[in-house]
């Protein structure tokens, strides 16, 4: 497939037909008022409606068509430049083939383009003058004014469509860009950065509205075994599915994010700790039934710790402290269990709740 590079010759060509040929017909108008010799006439016909046409061959047959492409555009500003003196130095369409030649390097992107096609415009304007001699004659009739007003408005119209579509395409890329900052590649769930926004968020919500939020952090148990007798491909799909039933288990309200390697962590918006217990219940229950359709024999387990936002968490680490350490006692009471902070310590209501191997 023919890259972005290689294509510009096919892309510009269309482009300079009608820029440059926009451009003759000013020029023509000029010359035609003050009835110019046949020369003159040949030095706007060749660089306005040949040039086009040799410039695309000239690229697509040469080795390096963007290369190409680029010298093309610089012996544009060369020749619109030249037609400053063809013209006698007619002030408005002058000023205007520059103009617009100059907005065309500018929007091609390139960097330095339009730097350096002023010492172009310089010698194709030099070189002309050597050939029609000075000849001054600033004042623009209205048949040229009427003749520059298409190019005006064509162009300008032109370079915002193309502005606007970039734009666009732009702000799409920023979106796309935005979403792969927030979701973690491999399970779809929320990236570390965005969960903690909105867990911030939610305390937040809690100091200054007293708004109920809880957090589960949960850690699939003895993962490493799993990579090890299994494999890493192996621990991806675990993590995978493990992922699933977290997704199947929250609400479109609450933020699900993979906290690191097989540790997630919950918000429940708006939920109180005994309903968030029995959330946390259902994902560790769910866990455990999965059976990978590849491994059916392999079996999981999660630990969870459950955490309430509390008046006394001042910042989104001290609540995050108190759900790591629900998860600390549920691995240390022999995993698969679900832990709430609040629970006194020594005693593992939850915990004797939620096991199944009793
Ligand atoms: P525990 O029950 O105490 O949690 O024991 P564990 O073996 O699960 O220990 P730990 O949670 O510390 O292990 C996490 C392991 O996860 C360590 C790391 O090699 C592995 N890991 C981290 N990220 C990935 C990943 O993206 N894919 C896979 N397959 N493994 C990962
Ligand atoms: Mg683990």
């Amino acid at each position: 497939m023919a890259t972005y590079e290689q294509q510009m010759p096919r892309r510009v060509y269309p482009l300079r037909v009608l820029g440059m040929g926009l451009g003759g017909v000013v020029v023509a108008v000029v010359l035609w008022q003050r009835q110019a010799a046949v020369g003159a006439w040949i030095g706007m016909v060749l660089p306005c409606f040949v040039w086009p046409h040799v410039a695309y061959r000239l690229a697509r047959r040469s080795a390096d068509p963007y290369r190409a492409e680029i010298r093309n555009l610089l012996a544009d500003s060369a020749l619109a430049a030249a037609m400053v003196p063809l013209m006698h130095f007619s002030l408005l369409p002058s000023v205007l083939l520059c103009t617009l030649t100059m907005v065309d390097k500018i929007t091609t992107g390139i960097r330095g383009l339009w730097a350096k096609s002023i010492p172009a415009m310089l010698a194709g304007g030099a070189v002309a003058t050597l050939f029609t001699g000075v000849h001054w004659s600033p004042e623009s009739p209205l048949p040229t004014i009427v003749a520059c007003l298409p190019v005006m408005a064509l162009h300008t119209i032109s370079v915002s469509v193309v502005s606007y579509r970039l734009i666009r395409k732009v702000s799409q890329q920023n979106l796309l860009l935005d979403e792969l900052r927030r979701v973690d590649t491999l399970t779809g769930l929320y990236g570390r950065g965005h969960w903690q926004e909105e867990a911030e968020a939610a305390l937040r919500r809690h100091h200054t509205r007293s708004e109920p939020a809880c957090m589960l952090m949960m850690d699939i148990d003895s993962f490493k075994q799993i990579n090890d007798q299994h494999g890493h491909s192996v621990g991806d799909e675990v993590i995978r599915a493990v992922a699933h039933v977290v997704r199947g288990n929250v609400r479109a309200t609450d933020c699900a994010g993979r906290y690191g390697g097989d540790e997630f962590a919950i918000l429940l918006t708006g939920m109180a700790v005994e309903e968030a217990v029995a959330v946390a219940e259902r994902i560790r229950a769910q866990t455990e039934a999965i059976r990978l359709r590849d491994m059916p024999a392999l079996r999981m387990t999660t630990s969870i710790g459950v955490a309430a936002a509390h008046p006394g968490h001042g910042t989104l680490r001290a609540w995050m402290d108190a759900a790591d350490a629900a998860l600390y006692v549920a691995k240390n009471a022999g995993r698969n269990r679900v832990t709430d902070s609040a629970a006194p310590a020594g005693a593992a209501p939850a915990a004797a709740l939620s096991t199944s191997d009793r």
